[in-house]
């Protein structure tokens, strides 16, 4: 049986790193913990995997990582760099020739089927290969994989995103606020994956300084940052961070 692990897909923010059009001091993209795909995750479980959230290099990050199925994608919110590699899993479709289950919340199963109308229509001529999605609400407590998952929402400027813990590991993506409710879940944890978008203060996200106030309440044994711009140099940035507190990069794997 597979021992149960999260592995980061993505740690980058919704530009990744390097940034389209950005030219970097020396030496600084041959770090490889400096190239930051976007924001994902993927949960290996006993008996299958989640996906959390389909970035734009989905189709790389799976492949790199030999994943080749998912039992179920979890979408955390609808932004364009959680949804737009949905298209990757027209693959997986046609392998198995199955819809992929997808859970979200409610609000944001409109924005998928606007995005992607192809996939809930049956108009395709033959040999035309679609992607196919089984939107369904988000459960409290979500089984997948043989794990279980609490779910619950924090907020991202105005909107809530999905976040969730599963024994002692918990993950939250996208944030600028952990309501009191969400807070209560988030104790006693191992391992604690958090948003710290960059240095200075952003609308919708936990800047560093936020980030460090609020994983040493938190006070997993470790909190790893997420979302990460090009503002941090790994291996600069993670030998100068609080005990305890570490930089997330792609392909870092944690047991859950
Ligand atoms: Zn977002």
């Amino acid at each position: 049986m597979t021992r149960p692990e999260a592995v980061i897909l993505g740690s980058g923010t919704s530009n990744g790193v390097p940034m389209l059009g950005y030219e970097y001091p020396p030496g600084y993209l041959d770090d490889p913990k400096n190239h930051r795909t976007r924001s994902s995750l993927a949960l290996i479980g006993p008996t299958g995997n989640l996906l959390v959230d389909c970035s734009p290099e989905l189709r790389l990050q799976a492949t790199r990582e030999n994943l080749t199925r998912f039992e179920a994608v979890l979408i955390t919110h609808t932004h364009a760099d959680h949804v737009m590699g949905m298209d990757d899993l027209r693959s997986l479709c046609v392998l198995t020739r199955r819809p992929v289950t997808v859970y979200t919340l409610p609000q944001y199963q409109g924005d998928i089927r606007r995005i992607y109308p192809y996939a809930f229509v049956d108009l395709h001529p033959e040999g035309i290969e679609v992607p196919r999605f089984d939107l369904r609400d988000v459960p409290e407590t979500l089984e997948v994989g043989g794990l279980t998952l609490r779910i619950f929402t924090v907020m991202h400027g105005t909107v809530p995103v999905v976040a969730f813990r599963v024994n002692g590991f918990a993950y939250l993506t996208d944030v600028n606020l952990i309501p009191p409710s969400a807070e209560a879940l988030l104790q006693g944890l191992d391992v604690l994956v958090m948003d710290a978008v960059r240095y200075r203060p952003h609308p919708n996200h936990f800047h560093f300084d936020q980030a460090v106030e609020v994983a040493q309440r938190l006070g997993a044994k470790t909190t790893y940052f997420t979302h990460l711009s090009h503002d941090y140099d790994h291996t600069k940035t993670d030998a100068t961070l609080p005990p305890g507190i570490r930089l997330a990069y792609d392909g870092l794997r944690i047991p859950v």
